[in-house]
């Protein structure tokens, strides 16, 4: 059934998910609003993901922006929720493909000025740094920020009211009731926008799984102040360097216990620089440096450090090992981990830990204690955020696929009289009329390697994943205008056993195999280099196999002469 000429006609408001549906990180999102032909697009987040063991090679994962860039021209803006990397750290790579304002608060646009100074595009994104619960449109987009409490500060949801529906895209929060830094989560505006009628809401999944409601921030800080309290010697409290709320808490800990608090870890002095720009940690005191640490006896000590997800060039790997500079912990010591270890870091992390417990430091993680509460919000907070705002329809984000499924259940369960699941690379139509997916777009993922942008599937770091399998065998031979071989062929093998079974070198039983099959072809053939480049590959991978039992990876170089 074709759509009536009314419906082609009719304004109606979408959103496309290119990532953050289905998987966990690279949050990126483009709301449409206009006919079906035409419409006008703001994109929500534009986030990264970290690579992991399965992507050797990759650091930075960015989400396929093919689809923007079709619709550059119709492109009002990118509006980010808040400074985490899986929110606004592609923005550095994928900017210059969209070359859009970008709208953010100033925290944000702190951490984003120094991405884009590192990539040197600074002078050139232009960065609209507004308020604190900012309304502004783009377009027919009318937007506001509310202030929202997560493990960030100045996180924010996003309200966008359109002729078709408001929507309530939340961004990650949390219920932080007693949160330790400002804004605080601006639950009468909220309110207000539920009194006025909320179409969509397109929330944080991340903790549906988990019943009750997140601990709020002073109940850290005060168990804290009992670990502290009971503390021999130094306190070491490892968090993201961007928590500055969990700074706050241990510096508070810490002053009242006494303690200088000293800093270690660049990304950590970086966050606390971006939080004093906009006013923050006023109340914090001094914040000595690594330099400062020898001079200050270990009971009158707290240390701050990032490495909490056991990442081999942050501080805490460093101080595990003992390589850093300026740091070196005592027996007795001890370390909190004020964090949750992402899934994908657990042996990193516990690798971290058991170097620290080897050397008899006392290690506390929030499975001994109330050291870290979560940054997203569990099932009761997600029943009062549903309370507030009485959404007609609920879309589910920021999750794996079953934390979407699960999301989807509760909210039944809650009363949201409807709700639709959504996964990267599709468009739903949220109004008017019943949501809808309505399209497929192109989605999936793209690699940073090294300095170059490269295809994720079939891209480079698939190759590399096989050669570290199987190893790479290389043949290089000289044959001349009579279709024999000059000199010796030349074997290199990375990666393959030093010898065959009868203990010659692995590389001279393979040339032996390769002069065989170069021997068996018919001159006439041995004038084609594709034949030569096949019969010799073949050969190399099947003598290989014969022997070792894997099929290395296997390039022939032929000079003619
Ligand atoms: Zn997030
Ligand atoms: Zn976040």
């Amino acid at each position: 059934m074709s759509p009536s000429p009314q419906a082609k006609s009719q304004t109606e408001l979408v959103l496309v998910a290119l990532g953050g549906m289905g998987e966990i990180g690279m949050n990126c999102y483009a709301y449409g609003l206009g006919t079906a032909a035409d419409k006008r697009w703001i994109i929500v987040d534009l986030g990264v993901k970290f690579g992991d063991e399965t992507e050797p090679g990759i650091d930075i994962v960015l989400p396929n922006p093919s689809f923007l860039e079709t619709n550059r021209s119709k492109l009002l803006g990118i509006v980010l929720t808040h400074a985490h990397e899986d929110h606004l750290g592609a923005v550095p790579w994928l900017w210059p493909r969209l070359q859009v304002p970008v709208y953010c608060t100033g925290f944000a646009a702190e951490i984003l000025r120094l991405k884009l100074m590192e990539a040197e595009l600074l002078d050139q994104v232009p960065i609209k740094v507004l308020p604190l619960s900012a309304r502004f449109r783009l377009g027919d987009f009318d937007l506001e920020f509310v202030s929202v409490t997560h493990s960030i500060p100045e996180a924010n949801a996003l309200i966008i009211r359109t002729g078709p529906g408001t929507v309530v895209h939340t961004g990650d929060w949390k219920i932080d009731r007693k949160p330790s830094i400002f804004p605080p989560l601006d639950e009468a505006r909220l309110r207000d926008v539920g009194d006025e009628g909320v179409r969509a809401l397109v929330c944080d999944s991340t903790n549906v799984l988990r019943e009750g409601h997140s601990p709020y921030e002073n109940e850290v800080e005060a168990a804290f102040d009992r670990l502290i309290a009971r503390a021999p010697g130094r306190v070491v409290v490892t968090t993201f360097g961007s928590h500055v709320g969990r700074v706050a808490s241990a510096a508070n800990a810490a002053r009242r216990a006494g303690r200088e608090i000293i800093v270690a870890g660049r990304a950590m002095r970086t966050m606390i620089d971006a939080a004093r720009n906009v006013g923050l940690l006023s109340e914090a005191g001094q914040f000595l440096d690594e330099q400062s640490f020898g001079f200050i006896p270990p009971e009158k000590a707290l240390l701050m450090c990032t490495g909490s997800q056991g990442e081999p060039r942050a501080a805490l790997a460093r101080i595990a090992d003992d390589t850093h500079p300026m740091i070196a912990l005592d027996p007795g010591d001890t370390v909190v981990f004020s964090s949750r270890t992402i899934p994908g870091n657990e042996k990193a992390v516990s690798a971290v830990i058991n170097k620290l417990a080897r050397s008899g430091l006392r290690i506390v993680t929030a499975d001994q204690a109330a050291v870290h509460s979560s940054g997203h919000p569990r099932q009761g907070e997600l029943k009062e955020l549903y309370g507030w705002l009485r959404p007609a329809l609920l879309v589910p984000m920021h999750g794996e696929a079953w934390h979407l499924d699960t999301h989807v259940e509760f909210a039944k369960a809650a009363g949201i009289p409807e709700t639709a699941l959504l996964f990267n690379g599709q468009m739903i139509r949220l109004a008017p009329g019943p949501a809808q997916i309505i399209s497929e777009v192109p989605a999936g993922r793209l690699h940073v390697d090294g300095r170059m942008i490269v295809p994720a599937i079939d891209g480079p770091s698939r190759k590399r994943r096989k050669l570290s399998f199987v190893g790479v065998i290389l043949a290089s031979i000289v044959i001349d205008d009579r279709g024999d071989i000059v000199t010796e062929p030349a074997i290199v093998m990375d990666g393959g056993p030093p010898e065959d079974g009868e203990g010659r070198p692995f590389e001279a039983f393979l040339a032996d195999a390769l002069g065989t099959a170069f021997n068996s072809m018919p001159r006439p053939r041995r004038r084609n280099n594709d034949a030569v480049r096949e019969t010799l590959r073949n050969a190399l991978r099947r003598a290989a196999e014969d022997v070792w039992g894997k099929k290395p990876v296997c390039h022939v170089v032929i000079h003619r002469v």
